[in-house]
C-alpha cells in the first residue's frame, strides 16, 4: 500500500517565469566548484551558462576549489566572466590525500587492480581524493566556513532555462536540506561494499529507518531487470534490505551545509572511511551523499528542481516550459523571445532553450517521493525505469 498525499510534498518552488528582483536580498550561500586551471574552458562555458540564466540577476559569489594553485589566466578570466565575488581557494594538503593511516602502496595496488578489472575513472589517484574531498571536506574549506548553503557547479555543464527565483530562500523557506535535478543508478562495480558499510552503520548506531531509507532501500525490490542476479548481491544486507543503486548525480548540487557539518553525518563519513572504500573501490560522492541522506533525512527535507533544464554529460533533463505570457522586461534569453510559451507546453519551466521530451528521464527516485511528482507538476516521465 503506498501512501499517496493529495497534497504534492514536493512541488516546484516556481512554475514558469517570475520576475526576478532588482535589487535581491541573497541568502549565506555561495557557489562552488572544483576545478583544474587546464579546465578553464570548460569553466567559463558553465558560469556563462550560470550567470546567463540565473546569477546576473542575484551576483551570488563563486569559489574556485582547486588542490593546486591557481594560473593567473584562471583567475583573470573568472574574474571577467562572474558577477559575483570570485575567490580562488587552494585544498589544503589534508584534504586531498591518502589518509595517513592508509598503507600508501597497498592502496597504489588497489588501484591497479581496480584498472584491471576496468572500473570507471579507477586508475586515477586524483579521482579517488576529489570523491573523497566531495564526501567528506568540501564543508570544512576555511573559505566555506562562514556560508551556510552552497551550489555546486562543475565544468562543461549548461543551464537551459531561466532561473528567476532564488532557490536558496526557497530551500530555506520549505525547510529543504538537499536538492538534485537528476537521480540514475551508480556503476555497481564502483561500490561493491559501500551498501552494506552504510548498513552495518545503521545497525550499530541503532538507527531509526526514515521515509526515505525505506523507499530506497527494501527488501522486496529488484528494481533494476537488466542487471543480472549476481550483481545484486552486494547490494543486500543481512537483514535483506537491499539498495537499488539509485543515486542523486552531485555535479548538480544546491544544499544546506549544516547536514554535512552535523555530528550524525560526520559520523557516518569517518566510518565509512574507515572502511578504506574510497580508495580499495571506487566510492563516489554522489552515492555517500545519496545513500546519507537516505539515512539521516526525511523525503520533505528534498527538493527536486524539476523546473531546471541541466545537462551534464551524458544526460540531460529538460522541463517543457509552462504555458503563459512572458512577463515584460524579463527578456534574458535573447530579446523578448518566444520559445517558451508554445501552446503545447504545460510543463513548469521558464524560457527553456532546450527541447523536452528528447531527454533523459530516469528519475530513479520518483520512488522515493511517490506521489509527489505527480501531474501537473511531474513532466517527468517514468519510462525508463529499465535502463539508465
Ligand atoms: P565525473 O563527472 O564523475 O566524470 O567527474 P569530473 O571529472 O567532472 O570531476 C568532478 C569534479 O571534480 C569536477 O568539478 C572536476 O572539475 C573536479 N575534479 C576532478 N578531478 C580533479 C582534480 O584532480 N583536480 C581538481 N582541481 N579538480 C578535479
Ligand atoms: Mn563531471
Amino acid at each position: 500500500h503506498v501512501h499517496r498525499p493529495s497534497v504534492p510534498l514536493d512541488p516546484p518552488f516556481q512554475v514558469g517565469c517570475r520576475e526576478p528582483p532588482s535589487n535581491p536580498q541573497r541568502e549565506n550561500a555561495t557557489i562552488i566548484m572544483l576545478t583544474r586551471n587546464e579546465d578553464l574552458a570548460g569553466a567559463v562555458a558553465s558560469m556563462l551558462s550560470f550567470e546567463k540564466h540565473f546569477n546576473h540577476w542575484y551576483h551570488y559569489p563563486v569559489i574556485f576549489l582547486n588542490e593546486k594553485p591557481w594560473s593567473e589566466e584562471f583567475v583573470k578570466k573568472m574574474t571577467e566572466v562572474v558577477s559575483g565575488e570570485v575567490k580562488f581557494e587552494t585544498v589544503p594538503k589534508q584534504m586531498w590525500d591518502v589518509p595517513e593511516w592508509m598503507n600508501r602502496e597497498e592502496v597504489m595496488r588497489s588501484l591497479a587492480a581496480q584498472k584491471e578489472k576496468g572500473i570507471y575513472k579507477a586508475e586515477m589517484e586524483s579521482y579517488h581524493h576529489m570523491c573523497r574531498f566531495y564526501s567528506g571536506y568540501f564543508y570544512d574549506v576555511e573559505a566555506l566556513k562562514p556560508y551556510r548553503w552552497y551550489w555546486r557547479i562543475e565544468p562543461d555543464v549548461e543551464f537551459s532555462c531561466a532561473i528567476t527565483y532564488d532557490p536558496f530562500t526557497e530551500m530555506a523557506k520549505h525547510g529543504k536540506k538537499y536538492g538534485y535535478t537528476i537521480a540514475l543508478w551508480e556503476v555497481d562495480n564502483t561500490v561493491p561494499s559501500l551498501f552494506r558499510a552504510v548498513s552495518d552503520y545503521k545497525r550499530e548506531k541503532h538507527l531509526a529507518l526514515t521515509d526515505l531509507w525505506r523507499s530506497m532501500v527494501r527488501a522486496s525490490w529488484t528494481p533494476i531487470p537488466f542487471r543480472s542476479l549476481q550483481s545484486l548481491w552486494p547490494w543486500r544486507d543481512s537483514s535483506g534490505d537491499s539498495w537499488n543503486l539509485c543515486h542523486f548525480w552531485s555535479n548538480f548540487e544546491i544544499a544546506d551545509m549544516d547536514f554535512f557539518r552535523s555530528r550524525e553525518y560526520r559520523d557516518l563519513f569517518d566510518y565509512l572511511d574507515r572502511e578504506g572504500g574510497f580508495y580499495h573501490e571506487r566510492w563516489g560522492d554522489a552515492s555517500v551523499h545519496s545513500l546519507a541522506a537516505a539515512l539521516l533525512l526525511e523525503p520533505r527535507q528534498l527538493h527536486y528542481f524539476q523546473d531546471f533544464g541541466y545537462f551534464h554529460e551524458p544526460w540531460r533533463v529538460c522541463p517543457a516550459n509552462a504555458k503563459g505570457k512572458q512577463l515584460p522586461g524579463s527578456s534574458v534569453l535573447g530579446s523578448g523571445d518566444t520559445i517558451w510559451t508554445k501552446e503545447e507546453d504545460d510543463g513548469v519551466g521558464c524560457r527553456c532553450e532546450c527541447q523536452p521530451g528528447r531527454n533523459f528521464q530516469s528519475i530513479c527516485f520518483n520512488h522515493v517521493q511517490k506521489g509527489t511528482h505527480t501531474k501537473p507538476w511531474a513532466n517527468v516521465r517514468q519510462n525508463t525505469e529499465n535502463g539508465a
